[in-house]
């Protein structure tokens, strides 16, 4: 504490002239470099503090398979093949990271999902990260392009990894990262030298070396990287990679591989009895290379599983089944103002062949719900009503009043 009238910091017995600056405490000082020393003692400590949590990962304490599952079914409706092989994958993750370093080395099986936009990807992404112990990071490959071009370096894909987990780096190196759109780095041609491909297979030759396991440098801000930048060395040979995209057009790819091989083995009712759209039942890794992925990078992505198209009634039961679905939103938000919500099958119905009729999709099912109830949300609190229910006739009046026909053309 204060020693014959001079103030001095209580760590390092210097004076308030020897120092910056003095921070005064309930009953004594700390001077800044002692305060500075103090923080990093911290986070060196917590950092240690982590990675004894992730390597004490309780094996049977975690989440089988299946109940990895059945949580995403609450969530996630239909898409049974998907959510199976997610559940597996991120089990077998969690076994690696809990394996014996003498041991058999269990290989990473990263994941490729295909599916038309809307059907769910994100959505699966999102909700098995509410279940995962450990860090997880959605990111979208439309922004990378090769180095030296406008758009951000691949390295950057770690960046939101690391900041899951506030920059802790091993712990970064066993997490999990959901790579959207990567359809959209597929070579562009099948001659790559007839132009410049900057955000096709140059890409993925920069992802390539992610996916196989290597240290990369990443820019702590992620974008490009800089000279005079910092870097941060990542190891991501237990970097478990998801990826997904729509490949628009892919079932062209796969008819065509289905057929020569109907040709050549001769079971042509299996395949011809199967419609476009459920073609993508059949993706296999020569599709996607025939798409314009490069046969290393389809190597890397062992899995490959697809989403399927949401029909009538899945998307019926989008609206109303999941654990937040929108219909059980609004049942709780009128519940706050003591009204009891109800809507008719018909007026269910009804929405659901506007998003279709819109092709809107699932995402379209919201637009369409919130243009219908918004009246209904302006007044409702104002009146002294118990109940309301929406009919079909309610729907049709609110929907056609409103621009929502033009809107949804230009969305
Ligand atoms: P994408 O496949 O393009 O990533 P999203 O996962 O973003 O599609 O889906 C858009 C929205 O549509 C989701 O937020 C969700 O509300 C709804 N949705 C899509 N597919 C499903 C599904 N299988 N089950 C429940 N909701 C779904």
């Amino acid at each position: 504490m204060a020693n014959r009238g001079t103030t001095r910091c209580d760590f390092c017995g210097r004076s308030q002239r020897e120092v910056n600056l003095l921070i005064p405490g309930i009953n004594g000082y700390i001077c800044d470099e002692c305060a500075e020393k103090a923080s990093q003692l911290v986070h060196e400590y917590l950092g240690k503090v982590n990675d004894t949590l992730l390597s004490d990962l309780d094996f049977k304490e975690l989440p089988k398979p299946v109940e990895i599952k059945e949580y995403l079914d609450q969530y996630v409706i239909g898409q049974e093949n998907a959510k199976k092989y997610l559940s597996v994958a991120v089990y077998n993750h969690y076994k690696r990271l809990s394996q014996n370093k003498d041991d058999i080395d269990i290989e990473k099986s990263n994941i490729i999902i295909v599916g038309p936009t809307g059907t769910g990807k994100t959505l699966l992404a999102k909700t098995i990260a509410k279940l995962l112990k450990v860090p997880f990071a959605i990111v979208d490959a439309t922004v990378l392009t090769e180095a030296g071009y406008v758009g951000e370096d691949i390295e950057s894909l770690l960046v939101r990894l690391l900041q899951a987990c506030d920059y802790n780096v091993k712990e970064a190196e066993r997490g999990i990262v959901f790579i959207d759109e990567i359809d959209k780095i597929a070579r562009k041609s099948d001659n790559p030298s007839i132009t410049r491909d900057v955000s096709g297979e140059g890409v993925q030759q920069g992802l390539l070396k992610l996916l196989e396991g290597s240290i990369v440098n990443v820019p702590p801000q992620g974008g490009r990287k800089h000279p005079e930048q910092k870097m941060i060395p990542v190891d991501t040979k237990n970097i478990l990679f998801i990826c997904g995209g729509a490949f628009e057009g892919i079932e062209r790819k796969i008819a065509m591989r289905l057929n020569t091989q109907v040709v050549g083995y001769g079971a042509s009712n299996h395949v011809s009895k199967a419609d476009r759209e459920k073609l993508l039942h059949f993706v296999a890794p020569q599709d996607l290379r025939s798409y314009g992925l490069i046969p290393e990078i389809i190597g890397r992505l062992p899995v490959v599983t697809n989403l399927e198209p949401l029909d009538r009634d899945a998307l019926r039961r989008i609206l109303v089944e999941p654990k937040n679905a929108i219909v059980k939103q609004y049942e709780k938000l009128m519940s706050m103002d003591e009204i009891k919500f109800s809507i008719h099958d018909d007026a269910l119905d009804y929405i659901v062949d506007k998003a279709i009729e819109y092709k809107l999709g699932a995402r379209g099912l919201r637009s369409i719900f919130e243009t219908i109830m918004m009246e209904a949300m302006y007044s409702l609190p104002s009146l002294k009503k118990k109940k309301f229910e929406l009919t079909l006739e309610y729907a049709q009046q609110q929907l056609e009043s409103s621009n929502f026909a033009a809107i949804s053309a230009a969305m």
